[in-house]
Formats: structure tokens, sequence, C-alpha cells
């Protein structure tokens, strides 16, 4: 399994949750947040999702 974090650098733009909307949702704070916090894999979503990210703010371990 891996881990998907958004972190305290997320200002909310919406590029994940529009690329992935399957793995990315925003918070009652206006941030992304992963809807899960663990994938059996990295889909190409996931990876476009994290590249497209203008502050680096998800981290996949
Ligand atoms: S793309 Fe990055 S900055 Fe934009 S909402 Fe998603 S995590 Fe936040």
């Amino acid at each position: 399994m891996k881990k998907i974090k958004v972190n305290e650098n997320c200002i909310g733009c919406g590029a994940c949750t529009a690329i992935a909307p399957d793995f990315f949702e925003f918070g009652d704070e206006g941030y992304a947040q992963p809807k899960e916090k663990e994938v059996e894999e990295i889909t190409e979503d996931i990876k476009e999702a994290q590249e497209g990210c203008p502050t680096s703010a998800i981290e996949i371990d």
C-alpha cells in the first residue's frame, strides 16, 4: 500500500481534484485531501495530480 498525503503547502487551487477526482477532494477548510490515506497502487491520475500541483503539496510514500 502507498500512503498519500496533502501537506500544508496546499493553496486549494483545485488542480488535483480536477485531474484525479477519484482520489482527491476538498475538505471543509477549502484545502485538498486524499479520499483514502492509502491506495493499492499509484495510478497515472495520481502521478499527474502530484506533478501538476503548483506547490508540491502532494506527498506519496
Ligand atoms: S493541486 Fe496542490 S495546491 Fe492545488 S488543491 Fe491540490 S494539493 Fe492543493
